[in-house]
């Protein structure tokens, strides 16, 4: 349920529920959806429902045991946001990342609405949460309006899978900018002018811009140059530590930084 991440952006993920429904064309080809169905035929116990949604209790502390600070991908294999997730149950997943403030956050939704009501009623999100939405083609930019409506530090929008040109976006109270390319056997493919309209947005408007892949049949294949750069950009944040429970040493808040601005 938690584990060192291969993708990109993040250090680890964090699982505290599995299994999801489909809700716009960026799912069809969803690897959590492959991954949960290869784990149950393995006999993974936390995979008996596959891609079923399901409640993980057993992740829920999880984070608050990981004491070197990580950026955290909360929910890969499902979204936190999910019809069918608790309230009382999303309440708990948000007081395990509030208390454990020594981390960063990464939540990122395709049910922004959802998130929305949680923000209002749950009240402050403190900064070391990120909260974000996926665009994958323009008809779906309407999320990012609503995302926008959460007070929230920081907030970011993951294009991933791009599948079609976004043209103009409204980048205002966004910090991070993700894009990538479908990967997988049925992956649909993305064209470069797609990428550079956005990252071009991102250069002109100050905002922090993460070029994860191109895609192909695995997330490799195609590399991650983008008019022969990495873009690994981060948004411009240094969590504001309580000091308690747990202090950070000068040198684990030095490596983290660096992690963040890696270029
Ligand atoms: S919302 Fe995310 S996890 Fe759920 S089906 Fe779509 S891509 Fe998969």
């Amino acid at each position: 349920m938690g584990d060192n991440s291969a993708i990109e952006w993040t250090d680890a993920s964090w699982n505290p529920a599995t299994g999801c429904t489909k809700v716009s064309p960026g799912c069809k080809n969803c690897y959590a959806e492959r991954l949960s169905k290869r784990l149950k035929l393995m006999g993974n116990p936390k995979y008996t429902n596959a891609f079923d949604f399901t409640l993980q209790p057993a992740a829920l502390d999880l984070p608050l045991r990981w004491k070197e600070p990580r950026k955290i991908f909360v929910n890969s294999m499902s979204d936190l946001f999910h019809e069918l997730m608790p309230d009382d149950y999303l309440d708990r997943c948000f007081d395990v990342m509030v208390k454990a403030n020594w981390h960063i956050f990464q939540i990122l939704t395709k049910r922004p609405e959802r998130m929305v009501r949680f923000a209002k009623r749950y009240g402050r999100i403190p900064d070391h949460i990120w909260m974000g939405t996926s665009v994958e083609l323009a008809m779906y930019k309407k999320r990012i309006d609503v995302l926008r409506s959460i007070r929230v530090k920081t907030k970011f929008i993951s294009f991933e899978p791009l599948l079609g040109p976004i043209g103009e976006v409204n980048l205002k109270g966004i910090a991070w900018v993700i894009v990538g390319g479908e990967s997988g056997p049925h992956h649909r493919s993305i064209k470069p002018d797609w990428v550079r309209e956005l990252r071009d947005q991102c250069v002109n408007q100050g905002v922090a811009f993460f070029f994860k892949q191109w895609g192909g049949m695995t997330p490799k294949s195609g590399g991650r140059q983008l008019d022969g750069k990495v873009w690994n950009e981060y948004p411009d944040f240094v969590p504001q530590y309580s000091g308690k429970p747990v202090t950070i040493p000068e040198r684990t808040a030095r490596h983290l930084l660096r992690l963040r601005h890696q270029l």
